[in-house]
Parts: structure tokens; sequence; C-alpha cells
């Protein structure tokens, strides 16, 4: 509601709300919120903050409905600032901090990239942006961490929309932390799961697990193959390699599913995948594609796309066989 005016004045201030969201969970406001009400003096002493500072972050946090002043000086966590705490299901814990901690410093570089070309992130941190993830142990965790929320929100979709029956082994190329992987195994008893991605990302894992380079060669012979969220990261040469590498390892009656979302006609109808685009700007030599832009993908590498799956979370299940 409001007039054009109000509502462009606060579009514009979107890059605010966001470092607001990034101050609350790097200071540990949600989590301690979750143990009751607080104001801004007890909670600075907590958490080792200047009262007065922190008063006016939790004032911009109410503001926009993630805090509520209960009306006596204390502040206590809505319905969305709940999801800010740590390990809760639907937790966006991570997925706020890698916005602002590792996104904010690129999105500045938008206008330059639009006029002259070029990957803010790399610009920004002088590293491809995997390998700067790879770099530091925390950024990594934190980048992983938010796949990991995101997954979680996805998994039981994709599951419910696609049915694996009958496949004995399945492996999760460019997995991640394993989320979408766990759900697939505790819908198919006695199967054999591997995880794949890069070895540092894998090092820790509670799945049977396999480091390596997608773009070299992943674990042959597999019933099921997966690859979320993996092919928007990358330009169409890069996309096709992954999918040769899937292909090679692929029996000729196994199936890989790209588990992704598809751009919509109109921008309107999916702002999701069109932000989730705009990352992929900003981070990498990425895009999100239509499903004809996948399937055009799949031909190159000798795959064919065989259904369009859509889920109840925004993804799309894309299943793919040996053409
Ligand atoms: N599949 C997960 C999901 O849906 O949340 C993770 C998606 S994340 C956008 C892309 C994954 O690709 C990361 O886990 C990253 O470590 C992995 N990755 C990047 N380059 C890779 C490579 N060369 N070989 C194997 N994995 C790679």
């Amino acid at each position: 509601s409001g007039s054009a005016a109000d509502r462009l004045a606060r579009l514009a201030d979107g890059y605010l709300v966001t470092q607001l969201l990034h101050t609350a969970v790097a200071l540990g406001v949600p989590d301690a919120l979750a143990r009751g009400p607080r104001d801004a003096v007890d909670l600075a002493g907590e958490l080792g903050a200047r009262p007065g500072p922190l008063h006016r972050v939790l004032r911009g946090l109410a503001a926009e409905d993630v805090l509520a002043e209960t009306g006596d000086g204390r502040f206590a966590l809505t319905d969305t600032g709940r999801l800010l705490r740590t390990g809760v299901p639907g937790s966006l814990r991570d997925w706020v901090s890698t916005r602002g901690e590792l996104y904010f410093g690129a999105a500045a570089g938008l206008p330059t990239a639009v006029r002259d070309g070029g990957t803010p992130y790399e610009t920004v941190h002088g590293l491809p942006f995997f390998a700067h993830l790879s770099a530091d142990a925390s950024r990594l965790a934190t980048f992983q961490a938010a796949m990991a929320d995101r997954s979680a929100r996805e998994a039981g979709a994709v599951v419910a929309a696609y049915d694996l029956t009958g496949c004995s082994s399945v492996v999760d190329v460019g997995g991640g932390r394993g989320t979408l992987l766990r759900t697939v195994r505790d819908g198919l008893p006695g199967s054999d799961v591997v995880l794949f991605d890069l070895p540092e990302v894998v090092a820790d894992s509670d799945l049977p697990a396999v480091g390596g380079d997608f773009f070299a060669e992943v674990p042959a012979g597999a019933d099921a193959y997966l690859l979320s969220r993996v092919l928007h990261d990358w330009d169409d040469d890069a996309a096709v390699r992954v999918l040769c590498t899937c292909r090679a390892a692929m029996r000729p009656d196994s199936v890989l599913l790209v588990v992704e979302a598809v751009l919509p006609e109109r921008a309107a109808d999916d702002p999701a995948a069109v932000r989730m685009d705009l990352y992929m700007l900003l981070l990498l030599h990425g895009r999100e594609r239509t499903a004809a832009e996948y399937a055009a993908l799949c031909t190159a590498a000798g795959l064919r796309l065989t259904r369009d799956v859509p889920t109840d979370a925004g993804v799309h299940v894309l299943e793919t066989r040996p053409a």
C-alpha cells in the first residue's frame, strides 16, 4: 500500500534491511530473544553490544515486523523473526548471512557489470566464487549452511513430486551437505547413496561421500543422478561439460534429475527465480534458464529432457535420460 513514491523509497532502502537482518544474526539477537523478550540494555549486556545503537537496530527490525515491541520497552520475535534462529526447521539464518556477509559487497558492482561486463564477486575478491569460498573454512561453512537452509525447504517437495521408487543407487552431484540426498535416502530404504562434491565440502559428511571435480569425473553406474541447483552456477559451455561428465557415468537406463528453478515467461510470475538469476550475474558466470534452454543443454550433452515436473517449492524436477 502507499503511494508510488513510498513504494520506491522503500525499495531503495532494501540494502538497509539486508544489513539490519544480518546485524541481528551476527550479534545473536534472534537466539537470545528465543529465550524470552528483552530490552536493548539487557540484550546489549548479554551480546556484548552498545545499548544505544542496538536499540535503534531493534526498532528498525520492529518496523519490518521481524520483531514486535511488547509495549514496555522489550522486543520479542515475530513469526518472521523466529526463522532467524539457529537450527530450527525452516531457519533462514545462514541464508541471511550469505546476503549480508558474502553477496552484499558484490551487489555494489552491478552497474559496472551491466555497463562493462565482468562478475562483481570476482572483481571484489580477485578469485572465482567457489575458489574464494574454499579459501576460508568459515566462509565455506556459511555458504553450505545457506544451501542446506534452502534445500531443507525444497527437498520434501522434490521427493513428493518425483517418485524414485525402484532406484537402488543414487548419486547427488554437487550435493553440498546432502540435505536433498538424505531426504531421498529416507524414502528409499536400503538404497546406496553417494554424496559427490568438492573434497573440502564432503570432508566431514555423515553420508557415504566422494570428493572430486564434476568437470572431470563422477561415480559411475548409479540408477539415478541428482544435479540440484548446480547447472545455474555455470555458463552454457561449462553446464554442458557437467552434463557430459554425468552422461559418461550413467548407464543407458540411468536417470538424471536436474533440480532447478525454471524462469517464468513474465518476471512477476516467479520473482524468486528472477532474483536468483541476478545472483548468478553478481557471483558466478551462470544464469537461471527456461525449460527450453535446459532441454538444449541436455541435447548438447547426449541427454534428452523427458519430463518437466513442477514441485510445491518453486523448483522443477527436470527428468533427463541418455538420448
Ligand atoms: N545441490 C546443493 C543444493 O541443491 O543445495 C548445492 C548447490 S550449490 C549452488 C552448488 C554446489 O556445487 C556446491 O555445493 C559446490 O561446492 C559444488 N561445486 C562447485 N564446483 C564443483 C566442482 N568443480 N566439482 C564438484 N562440486 C562442485
